[in-house]
Order: structure tokens, then C-alpha cells, then sequence
């Protein structure tokens, strides 16, 4: 689980961008996401901890990666519309 920072997760947001994987919600908080040139798919989730927001990948990238910043875009509008039907 690695913490996420406005750092690390806009360089993972700017590499998302060049590299458009696909992004295919599981269930809130969990996100499949596909590399549509190599077709590997991996597997992201969110965590909040006491305000602090974490998240897991299960590639072999040991920082916030591409996946974590394909995904967290989804993350938000859901969380958003979580919130606002509660
Ligand atoms: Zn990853």
C-alpha cells in the first residue's frame, strides 16, 4: 500500500494520460485496468485511512504507477456520487 501525495499521483495521472489503459470499475474502491497495446490488465485499489489516501496495485511497479493514475479518475466520480446520493 503506498500513500498517496499530489506529487506522486499527478506524474501517475500525466502517465495515464499518454498511455490510455482502460479502466473497468470492479465494485467501489476496486479497479480493473487494461494496457489496450499489451492487453495486461492489474488490478488497483483504493484505501482511506484516518483521512489519508492509499493505494495498491498488483503490477511490479513499487510507486504510485500508470494503473493507480488511470483509475483514481473513475475513483473520484464515483466517490463523488456516493457522497452526494448519501
Ligand atoms: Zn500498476
Amino acid at each position: 500500500m503506498i500513500e498517496i501525495t499530489k506529487t506522486n499521483i499527478e506524474k501517475a495521472i500525466n502517465k495515464a494520460r499518454q498511455t490510455k489503459p482502460f479502466v473497468k470499475v470492479i465494485e467501489f474502491r476496486r479497479y480493473s485496468v487494461t494496457n489496450k497495446i499489451t492487453g495486461a490488465t492489474y488490478e488497483v485499489k483504493f484505501t482511506k485511512i484516518n483521512n489519508t489516501k492509499y493505494a495498491e496495485c498488483n503490477c511490479k511497479a513499487t510507486v504510485i504507477c500508470y494503473h493507480i493514475g488511470a483509475s483514481i479518475g473513475a475513483h473520484i466520480v464515483l466517490a463523488e456520487q456516493l457522497t452526494a446520493t448519501a
